[in-house]
């Protein structure tokens, strides 16, 4: 089954990648988890870094187009991190996704002065679109770019909330409303700020039912001025900037969905083959291995359509509209697989299952709950799919 999408070169890579993790996060992970230590967190993605793991598809740093297979490995890698450590996970996808536009749409010396410290695991990037009025209808933000003339230097506003890395990035990926005289989607701009701006602050950091060690939370810009080659492509094309930087994350996080989808099933799997209820082996029963066979199929279903999307990309020949259909099935099939996995696994095992001293079902069962709702819910990936599906008919959203 693995070997029909993914070539001998990428399962060497999982290889490689995999006991690169085991060796660099897997002593970690219960630092990041239990104590939440963010130095944990970047001394692995500094490792990354300087093993090369975040640089997949950035190869040339100052090349128009993305090195293949850059996103199949970059999933790969997610896959891998998320099944030790979801939380851990999040950083770099939140790292690659932030360096996605800043490869494809920054200005040379801007991108040198970016992407570099990204992509080497020295410095941690943010992307900031949600805000208090706004979630899944990003075309509503209210946060505003300005060209100040006088001293040729974009001025930022706004409130930004659910900010992964948010305190502790080094760079800013931020979106705004540059022209509010015309619809969202046509005054929308996409501009970098550096941490250490006069005028960010961040005034709370979250604390989450999952994710323990992932730092989230708002970003506050007032009057944030930053100079004119700070914009990311041109002004008021932010919001194609936007959903080609969703497409890229959402088939980032099919990988993510389907490394914690995977480790749940594991724990289930051993439990099954050797608790002992009334008599026999706990998979013996039909309604366990009903349960197993439900995790089994919704796990190589969101496996295959996560690595096609990454493969579709990786060909270079789909536009970003393109490839929103499959960026969104792979990221709709593996979270909701990841997510009925950590449920059924906690079921399965029982008392074992909800507690800490038996292992990580709960961890992952807290973990996962996070992924149908980050980087686009469920409901709106369907409502992305059924556009396409239903080209003629404009959907109540
Ligand atoms: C852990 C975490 C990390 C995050 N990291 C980032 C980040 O780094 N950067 C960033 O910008 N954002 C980030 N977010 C924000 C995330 O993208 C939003 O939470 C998400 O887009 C949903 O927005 P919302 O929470 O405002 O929910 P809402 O948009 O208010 O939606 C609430 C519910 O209503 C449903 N809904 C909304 N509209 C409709 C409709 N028309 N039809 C049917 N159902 C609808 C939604 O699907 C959802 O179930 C993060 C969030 C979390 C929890």
């Amino acid at each position: 089954m693995k070997d029909f999408l993914l070539s001998t070169q990428d399962g060497q890579f999982r290889s490689d990648a995999r006991d690169f993790l085991q060796r660099e996060l897997g002593p970690r992970a219960a630092a990041i988890e239990d104590r939440e230590e963010w130095g944990e967190v970047k001394a692995v993605i500094k490792a990354l870094g300087e093993g090369g793991y975040l640089k997949l598809m950035f190869q040339d740093l100052y090349q128009g187009s993305l090195s293949a297979p850059g996103l199949t490995h970059a999933v790969i890698l997610s896959e891998e991190a998320a099944a030790l450590s979801y939380a851990f996970e999040t950083t770099i996808a939140t790292a690659t996704s932030c360096a996605y536009p800043l490869h494809r749409y920054a200005q040379p010396e801007v991108r040198d002065q970016y992407l570099a410290g990204i992509v080497n695991g020295s410095e941690i990037g943010a992307i900031c679109v949600t805000e208090q009025n706004v979630g899944s209808d990003s075309a509503g933000m209210q946060t505003t770019i300005v060209f100040d003339s006088a001293t040729n230097e974009w001025v930022i506003n706004g409130f930004k909330r659910y900010i992964s890395n948010a305190s502790v990035a080094d760079t800013y990926i931020v979106y705004g409303i540059s022209n509010p005289d015309v619809a969202p989607q046509k005054g929308m701009s996409a501009i970098v700020v550096p941490k250490g701006t006069k005028g960010i602050r961040f005034p709370r950091t979250y604390n989450f039912m999952g994710r323990r060690g992932c730092i989230v939370g708002e970003v506050e810009f007032t009057n944030c001025r930053v100079p004119a080659n700070h914009l990311l492509g041109q002004v008021n094309e932010g919001f194609k900037i936007m959903l080609s930087m969703f497409n890229f994350e959402r088939v980032i996080l099919g990988g993510s969905g389907l490394g914690v989808a995977r480790s749940a099933f594991e724990i289930a799997r051993r439990h099954a083959q050797q608790r002992v209820s009334f008599g026999q082996k706990l998979g013996c029963k039909q309604l366990i291995w009903n349960s197993i066979s439900e995790m089994s199929w919704r796990i190589d279903a969101a496996e295959l359509i996560t690595y096609r999307a990454a493969k579709l990309y990786d060909s270079g020949h789909l536009s970003p509209k393109e490839l929103m259909k499959p960026a969104s099935m792979a990221k709709l099939c593996s979270t909701e697989a990841a997510t009925f996995c950590a449920d059924a696994t906690v079921q399965i095992l029982g008392g074992d299952g909800l507690t800490k001293q038996f292992g990580r079902a709960e961890q992952i069962y807290r973990d996962a709950r996070a992924l149908t709702i980050v980087g686009g819910t469920t409901e709106m990936v369907k409502y992305l799919i059924a556009s396409v599906d239903l080209p003629e008919i404009k959907i109540n959203l």
